[in-house]
């Protein structure tokens, strides 16, 4: 039998929802008995498929970069799902809203710098001007809180998504 195809993607966060999924430890094995993992910063490949069943997204859309991601990944997914706070409220990235991003990049980069001051416009990827949650630029399935969220609610999750069904998360909670 063909086993569903499972994807994650780091968009604007600190990568410690994707440490939360280590944290699921020797059920990550189970995780990739039940599926096959497609497409994440934990496995080398660079192009996001087509066709992915469920994909968890961490982080919020902050930048040009982001928000081309986030809709080639919706159009490439089945079952897309906000994975923690970043990417359900835009939590730590959305602290730079009210900044705006001119006095936010001046701040950073010249500012607060002793060598060469200067805002590297061409290495780094333009900043939207806000940082957005997932779900006010694409639709999303499933919400998963947590900063991060814990290793049992992403286990559990994941078990039913892989099953095609909707998670439970009534236990879950923004924060920790
Ligand atoms: S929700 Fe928390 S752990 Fe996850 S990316 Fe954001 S700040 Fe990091």
């Amino acid at each position: 039998m063909t086993k569903p195809t499972l994807a994650t993607v780091w968009l604007d966060g600190c990568s410690g929802c994707h440490m939360s999924f280590l944290d699921m430890d020797e059920r990550l094995l189970e995780i990739a008995e039940r599926a096959d993992i497609v497409y994440s910063p934990l496995i080398d490949v660079k192009e996001y498929p087509t066709a992915v069943d469920v994909c968890l997204v961490e982080g919020a859309v902050s930048s040009e970069e982001d928000l081309h991601k986030i809709k080639l990944v919706r159009e490439r997914t089945r079952t897309l799902v906000s994975f923690g706070d970043c990417a359900v409220t835009a939590n730590v990235p959305g602290m730079r809203n009210p900044i705006g991003v001119k006095p936010l990049l001046e701040r950073a980069y010249i500012e607060n710098v002793t060598l060469n001051p200067g805002i590297a416009f061409t290495v780094v990827p333009a900043l939207l001007p806000t940082a957005r949650p997932v779900h006010r630029v694409v639709k999303v399935d499933v919400f998963l809180p947590g900063c991060p969220p814990s290793a049992d609610l992403i286990y559990h999750a994941l078990v039913d998504l892989l099953e095609g069904r909707v998670p439970d998360t009534t236990g879950a909670r923004f924060g920790r």
